[in-house]
């Protein structure tokens, strides 16, 4: 199979178990959007993606993002998300690229990023990322600082807040994952203001986060193939 055909069965399949997804949860699949995460997979693997109707892309660090971004240059319509951790020192960057940001998760970030955003003459989409469990080797806030830093990024002129993002821990117990998405569901619930979107669900757990009501899904290995 050619590389073109690779990406259309992944894409394919991947649209229509979202399809069924939504179907089970009546849900309508205009209120999901994929996420074609394309790290360590080459600008042009996004390209025929992009032939092939997909226009939102996730990559896990500014530098690649900043690549790519530039090597398809003449896409304008593609939609860029940033879903690895972000460090201050990268917060200029990613605020002229434009791109979402799934990860912001603490306060001092925020501020450099509205400040950057600001200076760059730009609004930019911001999730909140939940460490759900405390899990050390992860990035996110603990869900009791959640409600702070609504708060926080409310006051920032140049950040719109989104939603809540999490990358809960691999488990081979279905309810367990369904159980951390649905906790996502009802943080983003109990907040004071409408926090529209969730951006949760990876390749093997996508069809669970919909139906507990995922906006956003972040499917990588599903649709190119595995990594490297
Ligand atoms: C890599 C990655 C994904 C996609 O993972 P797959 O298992 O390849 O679908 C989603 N979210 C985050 C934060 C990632 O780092």
């Amino acid at each position: 199979m050619d590389r073109r055909d690779e990406l259309r069965r992944g894409l394919d399949l991947t649209w229509t178990a979202i399809g069924s997804a939504c179907a089970r949860a009546g849900r309508s699949a205009d209120d999901v959007r994929l996420i074609a995460v394309s790290k360590f997979k080459p600008a042009e693997d996004i390209r025929i993606a992009h032939e092939l109707g997909q226009r939102d892309f996730g990559e896990n660090y500014v530098q690649s993002l900043l690549a790519k971004q530039a090597e398809l240059r003449d896409l304008p319509d593609l939609r860029w998300h940033l879903i690895g951790h972000l460090q201050r020192n990268k917060a200029r960057q990613v605020a002229e690229s434009g791109a979402c940001i799934h990860t912001l998760d603490d306060a001092r970030l925020a501020a450099e990023l509205n400040k950057r955003a600001s200076g760059a003459q730009c609004s930019l989409d911001v999730f909140v990322q939940v460490n759900l469990r405390g899990e050390p080797q992860k990035a996110g806030c603990s869900p009791e600082a959640v409600p702070d830093l609504v708060e926080l990024i409310t006051s920032c002129t140049h950040l719109v807040l989104v939603g809540l993002m999490a990358v809960p821990p691999n488990s081979d117990d279905s309810d367990d994952v369904r159980g951390n998405f649905a906790a996502l569901r009802q943080l983003a619930a109990q907040q004071t203001l409408p926090l529209a979107r969730l951006s949760m669900g990876m390749s093997r757990d996508f069809e669970i986060a919909i139906e507990e009501g995922a906006t956003d899904v972040r499917v990588g290995s599903a649709i190119f193939g595995e990594r490297g």
